[in-house]
């Protein structure tokens, strides 16, 4: 089964809507196989935007070093979530990078409204809620970057239990 990374960047926790985002997630089935609060250093967000991601070559310092610098403003929830086509099927639900431009229906369309010129006249990024991983490696290299082997578990659902034989 796929797995992605989702993380709940710092507004959508001073903002409070973490509860209701990640129901979404659990509305549409997918499982939680691994959640914690923290609050990386800039080396971690380096390697996550740059050395997984390629945001600085993308997209220019200046959006890099605002990316950065609002990531660390607080703590963020990172999240693994399992699930048939994870990763494709998240960032469907997550939406486009500028909630201006995300469709309603979309996480970063239904919770956010703002755009790049703002950000950019703040020096900040663009706020738009989560972090979902783009593709199935960078998925993989970005689980491996915010969680270890053992903070990864193997659980059933209830309806997993349901609909499959005894013992399993
Ligand atoms: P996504 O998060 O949708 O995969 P990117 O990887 O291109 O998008 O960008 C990473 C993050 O950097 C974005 O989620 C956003 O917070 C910020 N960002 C990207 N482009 C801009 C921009 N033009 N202005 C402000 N912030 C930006």
């Amino acid at each position: 089964m796929e797995q992605t990374l989702i993380i709940f960047k710092p507004d959508s926790i001073q903002r409070s809507i973490v509860g209701e985002v990640m129901t979404r997630f659990e509305r549409a089935g997918f499982k939680i196989v691994a959640i914690k609060m923290i609050k990386p250093n800039r080396e971690h967000y380096h390697k996550h935007y740059e050395g997984i991601g390629t945001l600085k070559t993308r997209k220019g310092e200046e959006i890099f070093e605002g990316t950065l610098s609002s990531m660390s403003e607080g703590p963020v929830i990172a999240m693994v979530l399992e699930g048939v086509e994870a990763v494709e099927v998240v960032r469907k639900m997550v939406g486009s990078t500028e909630p201006k431009t995300a469709l309603p229906g979309t996480i970063r369309g239904d919770f956010a409204h703002v755009n790049y010129s703002q950000a950019s006249s703040v020096g900040k990024a663009v706020a738009n809620i989560v972090h979902a991983s783009a593709d199935i490696k960078e998925a993989k290299q970005e689980i491996a970057h915010w969680f270890k082997a053992e903070e990864i578990f193997d659980y059933k659902l209830a309806h997993e239990h349901l609909t499959q034989p005894k013992g399993n």
